[in-house]
Parts: structure tokens; C-alpha cells; sequence
């Protein structure tokens, strides 16, 4: 178990997190869009406002002066143009002469008192100053009342009109934001659901297959929506295939140790039954048969010893027991005790040595494979025939050759030698002690040291195997 922090399952849905993209892509630009065009237009509208109020002040301005309105503020038309301003805006419009004093107000209060502040002394510089403050929801501006001839500031126009109309638009412009998105959020959300399971569907397709395959339904996964499902199906048939071979290779393995050592009680029962069905049996008879016995008997160990030693070469290769050996002496060891049974059919066995060979092996499993194949060459001879061993080595490998002049393998037999219980002749390998499993434990053994083994053969003339293995053993 890893100690990662457990989020709930649904978070690792691919189809939740497809959603959330497509929803984000889907809303985010629109919420950016809707709060730019809403703050533009706000800014839009305000200096609309400004520039209208602006121009009508200019006018206004300019009769005050004409009419001498700052000295004398009776005029109908000015103070009526005053009021008509003030209500069109929403605002109050206040003049102010040279001394600061507010000579008019359009909300009647303030007429009389002095006002003293920033932009009024500034635009009594001559200076035309719009101020927006858009939390209290008003635009301040003052104009400088300046007499056309002398170029003099002679009072200051002060208008402050409410931005409660712009605001009023704002809210019904964003109520329809709103419904527009949420509307969009709707139809995204139904899109992006769609979609992401379209998108993922291939995927749940395939866990359906591969349920069917395990029910045995269905043989084949098989996906095309997607290169790389498609990919994924490939290589998932050609493991399941590889997968049911070994499963075939490993039943037909079970049912031939079966049959291989049913096959020595089967006679030994036959010799058994035999003896017992007769009466008096001579005391030669019982001999032999008691001597036949005692082969099967010989014949069953033999089976069992080397499926016992094919059973640990299939084991990882952490079983091996690596150690340095000198393989020239090993070698000798291996020839001398294999001489007897070349002598008793008259076939010379010869070791040729180029130099000197110490290697990182496992003596044993080297030793029985080594032995395997040299024995194969004295057993699958003729008499009077010959077996040549050699060894040599270069900086990385250690190559033993073991060739004979015997029988030979025929040439469709060449790829299945190293089948287990594989061989050519049945009967003549029984005849002989052979088991089928001797060169399968031999090319286990090799491979386990990340060597390689090839055979060379001609029927009737002989055969050659050719053993590489690294001097120095390589851990994975
Ligand atoms: P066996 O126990 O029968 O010898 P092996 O696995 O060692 O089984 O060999 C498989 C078969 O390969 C043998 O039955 C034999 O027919 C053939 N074979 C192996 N080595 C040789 C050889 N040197 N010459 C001819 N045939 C061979």
C-alpha cells in the first residue's frame, strides 16, 4: 500500500477532470469578456456625460459673462438655462465670482457662503478639472469663467451631476450578462459532458473487452477510436497470446511428466503381475524380471533427478551460486567422468584447451550442462566414433565447442531439440537412458548466465553445439 494521501476515487476520473477543463475553457474567456465590456462602457459612458455637460458649460459660461451675470444675478433666461442644466443632469450647478462667494446655487442653499477648495482655486488659474468618484456615484467638474477680452478669470463654474442613470444601466447590463452566462454554463456543461464521455468512452470500451476476454467471450481486444488505443489493443493481444502459450506449454509440460513416469510403473506393474499370474515361477525368471524391475525403478529416479534440476534452473537467476572456477579443470573433471561410458563403445574423447579459463560461474549448473551435452555426444554415436571438446576464450566471453561424428539431428528436428521430453528417436533415446530433458536443463543453465547456445548439425555426419558465456557474470 502506498502512504499517499487518499483522495476520494472520484477525483481520479478522467471523465470529472475532462468536465472541469472543458468548463473552465468554456467560461473563463466569457467571464474575462463580460467584466472588460462592462467596466468600458461604464468608463465610456461617464466621459460621454463629461463632454456634454463640458460643452453646455462652455456656453453658459460665456453668456454669465456677456450678461454680467457674476455682478448681477436677476437675469430670467441665465438662471433658467441654470436650472434647465442642473435638472437635464440630475445635479446642482453652483456660480462662484472672484471672491470665492457662490453667487448662485441651483439648490438654493449655499447661495451667499464662501467655497474654498483645490479645484476651485485651480480653475481660478484657468484650469478645466472633471472628477469622477464612482463610489459615491458622481462627476465634479469646474470651468474657469473667463472674460473673452482680458483673458481673466473672473469666477468659476462649479456642476456636480449624479452617475446614478449610468449605474442604473450598468446593473440592467450585467442582470443580462448574468443570464446570458449562466445560460452559456448550461449549454458548456451539457457539451462538455457529452463530450468527455465520447472521449472517454473508448477507454470503458476497452475494460469491457478485457472483462469479456477474462470470461472467456471474446479472444480479442479490439479498439480503434484512438492510435493509441489501438496501440494499447496490440499490444495487449500480443501479450494475452504469449500469455495463453506459456499457459498451453505449461498443460502439455504437466501431461507429459505424467506420462514420462507412468511409463517405467506401467512395466514394472506389467513384470510384477506377470510373476504373480504364474505358479513356480523358475528362480531365473524371477531374476530377471526382478532385474527389469530394478531398471524401470533406475529409469523413474533418472526422470525425477532431472526434473528436479529443470525445475531449479527455472527459478530466477538470484538462485545462482556464483563463484570463480577455473573452467579448464572443470571441464577435465567433466570428461573424466564421462570416459567410462565412451569407452565401453570405443569412441575417443579428446579435450583441446587454447588457454587458460577462469570465469564467474555457477560450477554446478555449468558442470550438468556441460555434461549434458558431452554425454549426448557419446550416446547419439556410433561406435568406435570420436567427441572433440574445446575451449577458448576472448576478454569477454568463454566459448566450450562439443562435436561429434555421430548420428546427427535432421534438420525439422533442429528447433525443438530443447523441448522438454522432446526427442528425435523415442524409442532409441529410451533404449539409451535419455529422458528429453537434458538439453533443455543445458539451455536453461546457459541462459541464466546470459550466455547463448547454437547447434550445428548434419544427419548422419555429426553435430556441433557452440556455448558463449560471459567471463564475468552480469546481475541484471
Ligand atoms: P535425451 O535425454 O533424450 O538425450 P536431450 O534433451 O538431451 O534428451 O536431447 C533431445 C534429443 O536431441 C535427443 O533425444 C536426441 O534425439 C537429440 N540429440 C541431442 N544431442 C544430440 C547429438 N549430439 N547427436 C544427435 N542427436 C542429439
Amino acid at each position: 500500500m502506498s502512504n499517499k494521501k487518499k483522495y476520494p476515487r472520484i477525483f481520479k476520473s478522467m471523465k470529472l477532470w475532462l468536465i472541469l477543463i472543458f468548463l473552465l475553457i468554456g467560461t473563463i474567456p466569457a467571464a474575462i469578456l463580460r467584466g472588460g465590456i462592462l467596466r468600458s462602457y461604464e468608463t465610456k459612458a461617464v466621459s460621454n456625460r463629461s463632454i456634454d455637460i463640458l460643452s453646455q458649460s462652455r456656453i453658459l459660461g460665456n453668456q454669465i459673462i456677456f450678461n454680467n451675470y457674476l455682478e448681477d444675478t436677476s437675469s430670467e433666461i441665465i438662471n433658467s438655462q441654470l436650472e434647465q442644466l442642473s435638472n437635464i443632469y440630475d445635479g446642482r450647478v453652483m456660480v462662484i465670482d472672484s471672491n470665492f462667494r457662490i453667487v448662485k446655487d441651483t439648490y438654493g442653499v449655499d447661495e451667499g457662503k464662501t467655497i474654498v477648495s483645490e479645484e476651485v482655486i485651480r480653475s481660478f488659474g484657468g484650469e478645466e478639472i472633471s472628477k469622477h468618484d464612482s463610489d459615491n456615484g458622481y462627476i465634479e467638474m469646474t470651468i474657469p469663467l473667463t472674460d473673452t477680452e482680458s483673458k481673466e478669470s473672473l469666477g468659476v463654474f462649479l456642476v456636480s451631476v449624479s452617475t446614478d442613470s449610468i449605474k442604473l444601466n450598468l446593473e440592467y447590463l450585467k442582470d443580462g450578462a448574468l443570464v446570458i452566462e449562466i445560460s452559456m454554463l448550461l449549454v458548456i456543461l451539457a457539451l462538455s459532458v457529452m463530450i468527455s464521455m465520447r472521449l472517454v468512452r473508448p477507454l470503458s470500451d476497452m475494460s469491457r473487452q478485457i472483462s469479456e476476454i477474462q470470461n472467456g467471450f471474446t479472444t480479442e481486444l479490439k479498439e480503434e477510436s484512438y492510435l493509441e488505443t489501438e496501440d494499447i489493443s496490440d499490444r495487449f493481444n500480443q501479450l494475452f497470446g504469449r500469455m495463453k502459450v506459456i499457459d498451453e506449454s505449461r498443460e502439455e509440460f504437466v501431461s507429459n511428466v505424467s506420462h514420462e513416469l507412468k511409463t517405467p510403473l506401467t512395466s514394472m506393474k506389467v513384470l510384477a503381475d506377470s510373476l504373480n499370474g504364474q505358479e513356480n515361477v523358475p528362480l531365473e525368471l524371477y531374476r530377471e524380471f526382478m532385474g527389469d524391475i530394478g531398471n524401470e525403478i533406475d529409469r523413474e529416479t533418472k526422470i525425477i533427478n532431472d526434473l528436479l534440476s529443470l525445475v531449479k534452473m527455472d527459478r530466477s537467476a538470484a538462485d545462482l551460486n556464483i563463484s570463480s572456477v577455473n573452467i579448464n579443470e572443470q571441464l577435465e573433471l567433466i570428461l573424466k567422468r564421462l570416459r567410462p561410458i565412451a569407452e565401453k563403445q570405443n569412441i575417443e574423447l579428446v579435450l583441446e584447451s587454447f588457454r587458460p579459463v577462469s570465469a564467474e560461474v555457477d560450477e554446478v549448473k555449468l558442470t550438468l550442462a556441460i555434461t549434458n551435452l558431452v554425454e549426448n555426444a557419446i550416446k547419439y554415436n556410433h561406435p568406435d566414433g570420436w567427441v572433440h571438446v574445446s575451449l577458448n576464450a576472448d576478454h569477454q566471453y568463454f566459448y566450450i565447442k562439443v562435436e561429434d561424428g555421430g548420428i546427427g539431428i535432421p534438420e525439422d528436428s533442429l528447433e525443438h531439440i530443447y523441448e522438454r521430453f522432446y526427442r528425435v528417436d523415442k524409442s532409441h533415446s529410451r533404449e539409451i537412458g535419455g529422458t528429453g530433458l537434458g538439453l533443455a536443463i543445458t539451455r536453461n543453465a546457459v541462459l541464466m548466465h546470459r550466455g547463448a547456445i547454437k547447434v550445428f548439425s548434419t544427419e548422419g555426419e555429426g553435430t556441433i553445439f557452440n556455448v558463449r558465456i560471459p567471463l564475468n557474470y552480469i546481475a541484471s
